[in-house]
This record gives structure tokens, sequence and C-alpha cells, in this order.
């Protein structure tokens, strides 16, 4: 047990949720260092959510409560720190909840699915017959009421490939990314640079504040987000920080 005490409580709470995740099948061990990598950018932002972050968090309320078909997509890392969040979430937009991950396994996939349920979600769809164009591994299959026919896809902790796939494909695609410079980052429609299990929380918030928005105003305010200017502000911020 971590004492709350501990001045690293919050992180070594998620590290431990992470290695739970591993040990019940959720998280691939792959994962564990995709985890470490996080912690490292999170340490840059001072481990708290910033300005850029809450505006790119607005950004992403906007396209989820106007879309027509909202996907939220699920991997092990995502599934081990929020899926309580993530059913909530579901419910709310509303949007359905899809199990996609990086290294396939039909047994993880099913073990994710059952996860989401225990944890509150209605419905989980999983990977079948749907494909994601322009990639070649085994991650392409997707199912086609979900992620195959959305046309916004939630996607935090995302490969950069399967991102630039899906924009490929016509989707807007938000992301939640603690490393303002990977491929996924640099290519989603909205990237949300903060630790996910801070964001969670205020993008469910952000919906419930903009649901009964009218969609001439969400569309206003999406065509006012630029995605390219809130990476450099949080750039900027980091490097404002150590200077
Ligand atoms: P890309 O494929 O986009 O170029 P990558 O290969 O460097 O990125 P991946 O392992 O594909 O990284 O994806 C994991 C990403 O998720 C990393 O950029 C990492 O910083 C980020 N990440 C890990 N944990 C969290 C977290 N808790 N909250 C937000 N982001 C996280
Ligand atoms: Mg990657």
């Amino acid at each position: 047990m971590i004492p709350k005490s501990h001045p690293r409580y919050l992180s070594l709470k998620t590290r431990d949720n992470i290695v739970n995740g591993v040990k019940m099948g959720i998280t691939s061990e792959h994962g564990l260092i995709a985890h470490g990598r996080g912690e490292a950018f999170d340490y840059l932002i001072g481990e708290k959510t910033r300005k850029f972050g809450l505006e790119a968090i607005d950004a992403a309320a906007f396209l989820l409560v106007s879309a027509k078909n909202p996907v939220i997509s699920v991997n092990g890392n995502f599934a081990a720190l929020c899926a309580k969040d993530i059913a909530s979430l579901g419910k709310k937009i509303p949007a359905k909840i899809e199990v996609n991950i990086f290294h396939t396994s039909k047994k993880r996939e099913v073990k994710i699915r059952d996860f989401l349920i225990k944890n509150g979600a209605k419905e989980v769809l999983m990977p079948s017959t749907g494909i994601v164009k322009y990639i070649d591994h085994n991650r392409r299959y997707c199912n086609p009421l979900g992620i195959g026919s959305a046309d916004v896809v939630f996607v935090p902790l995302e490969d950069g490939d399967r991102c630039q796939a899906l924009r490929k494909m016509g989707k807007e695609v938000i992301t939640v990314d603690l490393n303002p410079l990977s491929r996924t980052s640099k290519s989603a429609s909205v990237t949300i640079v903060d630790n996910v299990i801070r964001a969670m929380p205020l993008l469910i918030k952000a919906v419930e504040r903009y649901r009964s928005f009218s969609k001439m105003e969400l569309n206003a305010r999406i065509r006012k987000y630029d995605n390219k200017k809130i990476l450099s502000k949080s750039l900027n911020y980091i490097s404002k920080r150590f200077s």
C-alpha cells in the first residue's frame, strides 16, 4: 500500500493501476514502457492540466457532442487507468465504445471488454470485419458499426500509424498524449496534451457543459480551434519552465 501522504502518491498509484492491468491480462507488457514515456512528459508539464490541455478538452467536447457516430477506442493502458470514466463518458456523449489494441490478442480483447462492462459500460464493440485502410498489420481490423463507420474517434494513447490512417479515412481524431512531439499528437485533429487520468473527468464535465449547444455554435467553435497552435503552446510552456 502506498501511503496517501507520499509526495508522489498519485503517480505511484497510477503505476500500480498499470501493473495491475498487466497482472489481470488487460494491459500488455509493452504498455508499461509506453506509460513510462508518458510519465516523463508529465514531469515536464509539472503533472498538472495546463491551459493548452483545457483548450483541447473543450474542442474535443465540441467534436464529440456534434458527431453523428462518435466512438471511444480503448486499449489496454486506457482501460486499466480509466475504466469507470470510459463507461461514464460513453453514456454522457452518448458514444459507442470499441476495444482496439496494438499487440493483437483475442484473449486480451475479451478481458478488456469484460473489465469495461464490470466498470459500468453497457455495450462494448469488438474488432471484427471492418477495415482501417492504409495500415497493413493485423491492427487494421475494427468493428464496422463502430470505428469503421465513425465520423469522430476518440483514441487516447494511440500509435502514430493508426492515427494517421484514421485521419486519411476522413475521420476526426481526438487523442490524449502527453508527448506533444509524437506522430499521434501531430496528426490528430485535437491533441489533449495531458495525463489521461486528469483529462477524462474534465472531458466528461465539458461534454455535460456543451451538450445543449446548437450545431451552429459548436461548428463555429470547432472552426476556431487550431491544433498546431495548441502543440506549440505546450512546447513553449515546457521550454519556458526550464529556462
Ligand atoms: P507515435 O506512435 O505516436 O509516434 P510513440 O510510438 O512514441 O508515439 P506509443 O507507444 O505509440 O508512442 O504511444 C504511447 C503514447 O502515449 C506516448 O506518446 C506516451 O507519451 C503517451 N502516454 C502514455 N501514458 C499516458 C498517459 N497516462 N496519459 C497520456 N499520455 C500517455
Ligand atoms: Mg507508436
